[in-house]
């Protein structure tokens, strides 16, 4: 149940609350097995990746630490330039860990290729990406993601952690956001 206030600002639910609920379930037993008996670092990406890491975490039966990076794209608009400043840094150090980034959605994939080359300098012994959601359409770098929840299309979502304005995150279901939040034209001054 979303809240009442919400309704006319989506188009359409895209992915309901039991969808993801079920798909992590299915991430999460692939996940068990591949690191059956290794230790798991989950580094999720401030903010929007806070609801599946939350649940992936919990659903998981496996011991796993978690630690969280913000960071932010610098880019015109909404897009992003891949060009990536860290506002919030890991409190732990990588070296010999097994790392798994969680992520909320891959879009151009550059901010998330720019985090990977860096992780990776810092001597991980392994390090993977899982993320709730990817738009294929979008993707401007090839990059090798190794647990995907849903591919989507080529639409601006929110909900589950996503936001517009920094609200929606908290929406159970993602959900495709009408045009009409964000093309507002500013009233004339009177
Ligand atoms: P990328 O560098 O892959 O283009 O950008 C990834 C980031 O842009 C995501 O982590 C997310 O914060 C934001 N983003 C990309 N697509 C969407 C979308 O459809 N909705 C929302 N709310 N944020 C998005
Ligand atoms: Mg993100
Ligand atoms: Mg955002």
């Amino acid at each position: 149940m979303e809240p009442r206030d919400i309704d006319g600002d989506l188009t359409e639910i895209l992915i309901s609350e039991e969808q993801i609920r079920a798909r992590l379930a299915e991430m999460s037993r692939q996940i068990e097995v591949d690191y059956a008996g290794t230790d798991l670092l989950l580094v999720g990406v401030l903010k929007g990746a806070v609801m599946v890491m939350a649940d992936l975490a919990r659903e998981l039966h496996h011991p796993v630490t978690m630690d969280w990076m913000a960071v932010s794209s610098y880019g015109s608009g909404t897009q992003s330039s891949g060009v990536v400043r860290i506002l919030k840094d890991l409190d732990t150090d990588l070296s010999g860990r097994n790392v798994l980034i969680v992520e909320d959605i891959i879009d151009s994939g550059l901010t998330l290729s720019w985090l990977l080359a860096n992780l990776k300098t810092r001597g991980p012994a392994s390090i993977e990406i899982c993320a709730l959601l990817r738009k294929p359409d979008a993707a401007r770098v090839d990059i090798d993601v190794k647990y995907i929840g849903f591919n989507i299309p080529n639409k601006f979502v929110v909900g589950y952690g996503l936001d517009y304005d920094e609200k929606y995150r908290n929406l159970r279901s993602v959900g495709i956001l009408a045009p009409h939040v964000y093309s507002t034209v500013a009233a004339p001054a009177l």
